[in-house]
């Protein structure tokens, strides 16, 4: 009696699983299953040579739109912008011109040697070509509001006007507060794109972030490089502050000792949430100019609209990044072709959304192809400005970014999506999968804001990247041999795509995303965020 009710009892627990787990109720013949074929087929066209890396402002990212474009149409897909696949991203890029101008930083009333690239960097956050700078300098510690931490660096700071000086990361944590700021992992706060942002909210006249190779995990030159070319940020609906730069750490104690400050005993008393802005003795003065260009770019977006009545006004949105690296210089191979950074994502949205039209789930579905992530995720950060779906009814985003091209695995990384509800929903997809998730490894260097999900995080969608396993099916250890081969390719020339690739693992990759997409779209709600989350609040504001 006893035994035959615990089975009984088991089978219950078993059907209520099945269905609270089942990605849903259809017949297993209407299960849209994601094809080999179309995936490889679109890879191996996508990083070709014709289609010259798909550069942000090339002729190779113009037919990589046009291609999004024809298949979204022949998928099936419904223009998700009016009567346009398209909509329009309008991107600046920025050139400093230092030989041009005269900008340079005054302490005590006599300037500083200053040269451009060496001891400091500077460009427009709004892209005007020129600009007259006469502006105080405040040192602002870390540059922090963050009501959930108690904490605030400004203290009621007019930021109108002023050149605010600031840190980088977020305050570490103490014996007293082990858990402030995340501990040792990054938020938000601490990443230099939060930095440029608060200084805008602010109304600055400009910000200039202290470099340090520990803070930022990389020297100087990479900042040096990066501001001494052509830069792109979005022309309208983002604009930040007048003046944004870099100085290096040796030109930061030279500025607060010429000001009669001492840099060290500052950056400590920046680590105590009773700091107070600092007015330096300094000014930043003079002229400075940038050549600007516009550039046009396009994201793509179609839409599998819902079947049911009321939640079809909701959408689950898939995305990838259609450019990469474009052609560069004049090397016998100038090609940065992006097989897997990132034609691999949208070859596997593509085959997604070819299955994904012959079985509508209750909720839409968008597949969004964008671009300029390689710039700064300009593409999603446009769309995120001006949405093509009201974010408030965007159940969620799920990102592919750089797909398995090693093999099957009996994992799959969801890092990030425990923030919401959608970590749970990823655990159960994977389980009826036959899969698990890989093992959660502490986010210490700011992985989550650095792909194209985390443009819909900040405007308060739950959302994150399906990433690869790493637990692979067949001969695991060459096969992490042949993963650790593309350490080398990364925004190569030789990241190339070959045809020799098992492609099980990606196709495997593309249906987890699209299970879990489906599971949102047919669920009675939309996730939440996890208590406390700050992205959480941005959508509770709504
Ligand atoms: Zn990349």
């Amino acid at each position: 009696m006893h035994k035959m009710l615990s089975s009984l009892a088991r089978s219950a627990i078993a059907t209520s699983l099945a269905l609270a787990f089942s990605v849903h109720a259809a017949p297993a013949a209407k299960l849209p299953i994601v094809k080999e074929a179309p995936l490889r087929g679109h890879l191996a066209f996508l990083s070709s040579d014709l289609l010259e890396g798909r550069g942000t402002g090339q002729r190779g990212g113009d037919l990589t739109v046009a291609y999004l474009e024809a298949q979204a149409m022949s998928a099936g897909l419904k223009p998700a912008n009016g009567n346009s696949f398209r909509q329009a991203v309008k991107i600046a890029g920025v050139k400093a011109a230092p030989e041009s101008s005269n900008v340079g930083i005054e302490a005590g009333g006599k300037a500083l040697p200053l040269a451009f690239g060496k001891d400091w960097v500077w460009g427009p956050g709004d892209a005007k070509p020129a600009r007259t700078m006469d502006a105080e300098m405040v040192f602002v510690g870390y540059g922090i509001s963050a009501p959930e931490e108690g904490w605030d660096d400004f203290k009621g700071l007019d930021a109108k006007g002023k050149v605010l000086v600031m840190m980088v990361n977020d305050p570490m944590p103490t014996a007293a507060e082990p858990n402030r700021f995340n501990g040792k992992g990054l938020t938000y706060y601490g990443r230099w794109t939060y930095k440029l942002e608060q200084a805008a909210r602010l109304g600055a006249a400009g910000v200039l972030m202290i470099h340090t190779d520990a803070s930022a995990s990389y020297g100087w030159s990479v900042v040096q490089n990066s501001w001494m070319a052509e830069q792109f940020q979005l022309a309208e609906g983002k604009i930040g502050a007048g003046m944004q730069g870099w100085m290096t750490d040796a030109t930061a104690r030279t500025l607060f000792a010429a000001s009669g400050f001492d840099l060290d005993q500052l950056r400590a008393a920046a680590e105590d949430k009773g700091f107070k802005p600092v007015v330096l003795n300094t000014r930043v003065k003079g002229e400075m100019k940038s050549t600007i260009r516009s550039i046009e770019q396009f994201n793509v977006a179609g839409v599998v609209p819902g079947t049911d009545p009321k939640l079809k006004d909701e959408v689950v949105i898939y995305t990838g990044h259609w450019d990469h690296l474009g052609k560069q210089g004049t090397g016998a191979d100038n090609i940065y072709n992006g097989a897997v950074d990132n034609a691999s994502g949208i070859a596997g949205l593509l085959a997604m959304a070819q299955e994904a039209v012959k079985a509508p789930a209750k909720r839409s579905q968008m597949f969004l192809f964008v671009a300029a992530e390689e710039q700064g995720l300009l593409g999603s950060a446009a769309y995120a400005v001006s949405p093509l779906w009201p974010l408030d009814k965007t159940a969620a985003n799920l990102n592919l970014d750089s797909l398995n091209f090693v093999g099957a695995t009996k994992d799959i990384d969801t890092s990030g999506s425990d923030r919401t509800e959608l970590g749970m929903m990823a655990a159960a997809t994977a389980k009826a999968m036959g899969m698990g998730i890989s093992p959660a490894a502490p986010d210490l260097a700011g992985g989550y804001f650095r792909s194209d999900h985390f443009s819909f995080a900040k405007a308060g969608v739950p959302a994150f990247s399906v990433k690869g396993g790493k637990d692979y099916v067949k001969d695991p250890e060459g096969a992490k041999a042949k993963n650790a081969t593309y350490r080398a390719k990364y925004h190569q020339v030789g990241d190339e795509y070959d045809p020799s690739w098992d492609l099980s693992g990606m196709v495997q990759q593309a249906q987890f995303t699209l299970n879990l997409g489906r599971m949102i779209a047919d669920a009675p709600k939309m996730p939440a965020w996890k208590a406390g989350d700050a992205f959480g609040k941005v959508r509770a504001a709504k």
